[in-house]
Formats: C-alpha cells, sequence, structure tokens
C-alpha cells in the first residue's frame, strides 16, 4: 500500500496549549523558557472521562496486567523483603542492579542483540531513558527526527527540551527510507542540527504498523550515512502474534543505536522498569544524567524484576500475552470491518497494542470526540500524535485493555458516531 499519511514538515512548539479550567498561573512569565513546551497531550485530558465505567475506552494503552498470577508476585515481593530487604530497601547504583542488567541482555538476545551487561542503564520505565538521551543531546532548537505519527510521551520529552521535531512520512510498512533521506539532505544543506532519528520501528504506537526487513537495512544504512544516530524504542517488541520477536535495528548497528526497552507491557507498568543499551560514551553520560535525576532507581522494583525473571516461566506468561491481544485485536479489526462506514480505512498490526484509523475525507477526529464520549465510547484522536497538532483525519484505537466483547460493543458505538458525522 502507497498512502502516506499526513504529515507535515518543520514544527516546533505548535502543539495544542493547555487549559488550566478558570484558575489564572500566577507564575506564569516566571517559568523557565522550556516550561512553555510542557502542555497537557489530549490523552491526559481524556483519561478522566474514558475511565468512567459505562464509557468503552478504546483510548488508552495500559497492559492488561490482571492477566499475571498476581498472588505469585505477591509472594515474590514478600519474599524479596523477608530475605533480602536490607540490600532491597537500600540505595543502589546509577547504572541499575548489575544482576538484572546481565539478565535484561538474555531478554534482548532474542531480538538478535548482543550486548553486554556494561552498556545497559536501568531506567524509570523506557520513558526515563527518552528524557535522559533528550537530555544529553539536545540543545534548544536541535531538531530530532522521528515518525509522522510518533508516541505522544515522546513528543511531549522532545517539546520539554525543546526540540524542534520533524515527522517522516510513513506507510503501513512503516517509516519511508526515501522520505528519511531526503528530509536529512534538505535540512542538512540548509545548515540545520539534527540530533537523532527516534523511532519505534516494530508495532508502532501509535500507528500499528512495522518496517519492513529491507526497510530496516535501507534506514540503518541513510543514518549512518548521513551520521546521525538512531534512538530505538521498542516496548511492544515481544508482542507480536505471528512467531518469533524481529530482529532489532541495534542487533545490526551496535554504534550508531541507542536502544530502548521495557518491562511495562512484557511484565507490567507499576514497576517502572525499563532500560537504555548505548554505546560506551553515550552510556557513561546516561548513568551521570541518571544520577543527577533520581541518584538511582528504585532498588525494590528492580530486584523484584529480577527475581521475577529468575523464578518464573516469564517467556510463557510473554506468550499468554500475546494471544491475550491477539483475541482482542482480532476483535477490533473483525468489528471495524463489520461495522465502519466506507471511507474510513485502518493498519492490521501483527502486535502491540493499536490500530490507526482514517476517516473519510472532512470529517475531524477531534472535533467527533465529544459526541463519542457521549455516546460512551473513547479514542485518541491523531492530532497528539504529531507535534504540530495535524492529523486531523486520523485516531488512534487501542485494543489492549476493554474484552473482546466491549471491544465490539465500542466499535458498534464509534461507527453509530461516524454515520452521524458523515450525515451532517
Ligand atoms: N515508548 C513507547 C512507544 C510507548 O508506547 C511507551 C508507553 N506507552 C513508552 C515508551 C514508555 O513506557 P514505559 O516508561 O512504561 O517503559
Amino acid at each position: 500500500m502507497k498512502r502516506r499519511w499526513t504529515v507535515t514538515n518543520e514544527t516546533d512548539h505548535g502543539r495544542t496549549p493547555a487549559t488550566h479550567g478558570s484558575r489564572i498561573d500566577a507564575y506564569v512569565d516566571r517559568y523557565a523558557a522550556r516550561a512553555t513546551g510542557m502542555v497537557a497531550s489530549e490523552i491526559r485530558a481524556l483519561f478522566a472521562v474514558a475511565s468512567r465505567p459505562e464509557v468503552v475506552s478504546l483510548a488508552g494503552g495500559m497492559p492488561y496486567v490482571t492477566a499475571l498470577p498476581l498472588d505469585v508476585v505477591g509472594e515474590l515481593v514478600a519474599d524479596l523483603v523477608n530475605r533480602r530487604g536490607p540490600e532491597a530497601l537500600q540505595y543502589g547504583s546509577g547504572q541499575g542492579d548489575p544482576a538484572l542488567r546481565e539478565q535484561i541482555c538474555e531478554v534482548m538476545r532474542m531480538e538478535g542483540i548482543d550486548a553486554g551487561a556494561d552498556d545497559v542503564v536501568v531506567t524509570v520505565g523506557s520513558q526515563q531513558a527518552l528524557d535522559l538521551i533528550t537530555r544529553i543531546f539536545v540543545d534548544p532548537g536541535d531538531i530530532v527526527l522521528a515518525e509522522g505519527p510518533s508516541y505522544v510521551g515522546a513528543l511531549g520529552t522532545f517539546s520539554a527540551y525543546q526540540a524542534k521535531v520533524v515527522h517522516i512520512a510513513m506507510d503501513d510498512q512503516g517509516l519511508i527510507p526515501e522520505s528519511l533521506a531526503q528530509t536529512i539532505y534538505a535540512l542538512q544543506a540548509s545548515g540545520q542540527r539534527i540530533k537523532f532519528l527516534y523511532t519505534i520501528p516494530t508495532f508502532q504506537n501509535p500507528a500499528g504498523v512495522t518496517l519492513n526487513l529491507v526497510r530496516r537495512r535501507q534506514v540503518l544504512e541513510i543514518c549512518q550515512k548521513a551520521g546521525i544516530l538512531v534512538v530505538e524504542d521498542n516496548p511492544y517488541g515481544m508482542l507480536g502474534f505471528d512467531g518469533e520477536p524481529l530482529r532489532a535495528l541495534r542487533a545490526d548497528d551496535p554504534d550508531g543505536v541507542v536502544y530502548l526497552g521495557s518491562f511495562s507491557k512484557t511484565l507490567a507498568p507499576g514497576f517502572r522498569v525499563g532500560w537504555a543499551l548505548a554505546p560506551h560514551a553515550i552510556r557513561q553520560k546516561l548513568v551521570l544524567a541518571m544520577e543527577s535525576a533520581v541518584l538511582s532507581h528504585s532498588t525494590f522494583t528492580q530486584l523484584a524484576v529480577g527475581q521475577y525473571l529468575a523464578t518464573q516461566p516469564w517467556r510463557e506468561q510473554i506468550k499468554t500475552f500475546r494471544e491475550l491481544y491477539r483475541e482482542r485485536r482480532d476483535a477490533l479489526l473483525g468489528a471495524l470491518e463489520t461495522l465502519m462506514p466506507e471511507g474510513c480505512t485502518w493498519t492490521k498490526p501483527a502486535g502491540g497494542f493499536f490500530v490507526w484509523m482514517t476517516l473519510p475525507e472532512g470529517l475531524n477526529s477531534k472535533a467527533m470526540l465529544p459526541q463519542a464520549v457521549d455516546k460512551r465510547v473513547a479514542f485518541v484522536p491523531g492530532t497528539g500524535f504529531y507535534a504540530d497538532g495535524s492529523g486531523s483525519r486520523h485516531m488512534r484505537l487501542s485494543y489492549c485493555y476493554p474484552q473482546p466483547d466491549r471491544i465490539r460493543e465500542g466499535v458498534r458505538r464509534l461507527a453509530g458516531v461516524i454515520e452521524e458525522e458523515l450525515r451532517t
């Protein structure tokens, strides 16, 4: 499929300003310049509404942690305090627990990555890794390349460091290498500083698409030639529905890629354990940045995750998650196929949590949201996934949390809203 989604070029902090009710902010003229880029995402405003029980939320990306053996996790945590309390409740190293870093290397081996524990930094979710990497590379006005659309939490981080985000076009095979090359060429020719390419190559958030194998090679080649660091964000890589995990970009370019991983989707986000795997010099900077941010990660949750990996059948648990999400993906795709009016199109994810839907010409997902919530269904408007708030013909639908029947009911409600919009 060759159709491209809406992409805007050269954008900076033009994201939708936050509204703060009727309260006036007395400190408005005292914030640092970087705080002007800190605006509430559309997802945040939505959460309050979407969490009402009568609303079917196809909005949030919350993993279905209920599928974990919670009693086992409970025993494991109690056992940790009883047996290793003084260690688990103490400060730890800025780089992270050495044994956990070894275990992380074992996890990454499943994606073809051959790395040593010394190159891993444990972070507070991969979100903190994103923050640290941006902190050490980005000066105000520097350019960060990112897929269009891209992960809303990354856009928030880039905006907080006053980066200028330039989106690269993608289609249902992921990032388009020709667009990447052309954009890099144009930016470099005009003397602009590109600090890195941020990409989610596998089961992308929000688009649900995966960079194909040929393009993986091309993207790496283009970035190597242009001297551009790649930040590969891969929280969903293990949640593929068809077979073995894909080979990570990092597996083929240890010097040019910083890899970000997370236990949020393969175990639970509540532990807040993620990591960065980086070339040695960058890794050293990351540890210093980590220490200046939080001294050290929580030893307690690191050891809990380590204990889980050491004593529980975690590969089997990931399979359980995959089956569960596959069933939900099928429920969503099946319902879209049956119920959506003509003119709507959507991606068909082979893993992860998300489907990206494109509405018929003339419709605006953001404008439609109040009616949808009125009809008790929620989604995330596409505008949150572009740095300049474009993407209004798109929406993200997530299937990770609601049960299949609720997903079908949500799609039925949403189709009704879209049909009504088409009539008016
Ligand atoms: N990257 C992507 C693409 C994500 O979707 C998320 C979470 N939704 C994160 C990073 C951050 O995840 P965490 O901090 O929980 O590891």
